[in-house]
């Protein structure tokens, strides 16, 4: 709720590993349209001192935290790797604490409509958080792509990364709308500010 009682337009943003969920989000922002990021909320959850943290190293270990006090991502990365059941550790600890994050500011939000961005949307069943669903839609070579050159990640982890992921017509299927990506940032932008047009009309009919 926000908007004087008014229910606020809740947009969940996904899409694959560099598929462009950031660069879209970013335009949204621009437009001045509230964006809430559980990738950023997760990292916050992890900083020195908050709770999470601690559970954390309950579960793995002093190991979990460097001598500067914050998360060792790459020690946590490599145990959850090998370990299904840590992962799911992980998670238990991480996932609720991000929905009640999510939930709180937005009951805050004073706009007709919201973007947030979960990456693992459909993966990790948080579709009941969001009213639709906007895929950023790219070809998977470009995916790999962007992502060597951001990251300067090996094609392996990519594909690795990319298959532990929904697969392009899983994310499709579940798509209100649709950011096809595969041209120049630009392109996106149009695109961008035609469904900020049609949110804006949506949230003020309901
Ligand atoms: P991740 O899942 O890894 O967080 P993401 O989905 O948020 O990635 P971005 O960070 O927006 O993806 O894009 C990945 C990289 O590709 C960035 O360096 C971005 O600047 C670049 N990029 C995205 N779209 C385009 C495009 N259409 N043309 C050129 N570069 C692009």
């Amino acid at each position: 709720m926000g908007r004087d009682g008014k229910h606020t337009l809740v947009v969940g943003l996904t899409g694959g590993i560099g598929s462009g969920k950031t660069t879209v989000a970013n335009d949204f922002s621009a437009l001045g349209v509230p964006v809430i990021d559980a990738d950023q909320l997760a990292h916050e959850l992890v900083e020195p001192g908050q709770p999470a943290l601690d559970e954390i190293t309950g579960v793995f270990g002093k190991s979990a935290v460097s001598a500067d006090g914050h998360m060792d991502r790459h020690y946590i990365r490599q145990c959850i790797y090998s370990d299904a059941q840590l992962k799911s550790q992980l998670e238990a600890i991480l996932h609720p604490k991000i929905r009640q994050r999510i939930r709180a500011l937005l009951s805050d939000i004073q706009h007709p409509y919201c973007i947030v961005v979960i990456p693992l949307l459909l993966e990790t069943r948080q579709t009941d958080l969001v009213d639709r669903i906007l895929v950023v839609d790219s070809p998977e070579k470009e995916q790999r792509q962007r992502v060597a050159a951001r990251d300067g990640l090996s094609d392996n982890t990519i594909m690795a990364i990319m298959q532990s992921q929904a697969d392009r017509s899983t994310r499709l299927a579940a798509a209100d709308d649709v950011i096809v990506n595969d041209s120049d940032v630009a392109s996106l932008s149009v695109r961008v500010q035609e469904l900020h047009q049609h949110y804006m009309e949506i949230a003020y009919d309901n």
